[in-house]
């Protein structure tokens, strides 16, 4: 039922195909059923260095630092999901954050998903929860084997990421590089880890 991509590090399955988790369900049943594609996805250095480490730095500042719905932070930038406008019809003041939130995330689409294509995202720029997120619905369905096998490849992509951004960001700050002053330094210094020994 699930299959580790280990090319892109990535754990897929045909569920989401006809995705039937109720939790990521659309508010309304004529909006494009989208699943945990409903998700603000976050760039961090190490999504962009795949970026940039594959020749794609124009790719870098054209699609994700220069997005109309990026959210830039010192060292990570979110790229807003496209909330429908049905949503600020919704009567939400009685609701808690948590409610408001879980209302807004079944009215939302990721920027990247299109309907009949799914992500278009290349798969080596996708971020680790991207990567490794299995709802509830479909890890119920897993043998003991095969929900230790997830763990196993999730706790693999979050390590990877985890040690590189601590490594990346402790170097930037000490240079005084991020991402809302100078984007162009931090391009500059991942393009020079590239071509490291
Ligand atoms: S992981 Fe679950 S919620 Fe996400 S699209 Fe697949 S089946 Fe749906
Ligand atoms: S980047 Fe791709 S996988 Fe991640 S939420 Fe968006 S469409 Fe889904």
């Amino acid at each position: 039922m699930i299959t580790f991509d280990s090319q892109h590090k990535q754990v897929l399955t045909s569920a989401c195909l006809t995705c039937k988790d109720t939790y990521f369900a659309p508010a309304r049943p004529e909006m494009l059923h989208v699943g945990c594609c409903s998700y603000s996805p976050v760039f961090g250095l190490f999504e962009i260095f795949q970026m940039i480490k594959a020749g794609k730095a124009d790719f870098f500042i054209e699609t994700i630092f220069q997005h109309r719905s990026a959210t830039i932070m010192p060292y990570e930038i979110i790229i807003n999901a496209e909330v429908s406008p049905l949503y600020f019809e919704e009567k939400i003041d009685h609701l808690s954050q948590i409610e408001k939130d879980d209302l807004r995330l079944q009215y939302s689409v990721c920027q990247f998903f299109q309907p009949q294509k799914g992500c278009t995202l290349p798969p080596a720029y996708k971020n680790s929860t991207c990567r490794s997120f299995i709802c509830l619905t479909v890890e119920e369905q897993l043998d003991e084997q095969t929900q230790a096998e997830l763990q196993k490849w999730n706790s693999m992509i979050k390590q990877e990421v985890h040690a590189f951004v601590e490594q990346h960001r402790s170097a930037l700050q000490s240079r005084g590089l991020c991402l809302e002053t100078n984007v162009q330094g931090v391009v500059e210094y991942l393009k020079s880890l590239v071509y490291l020994p």
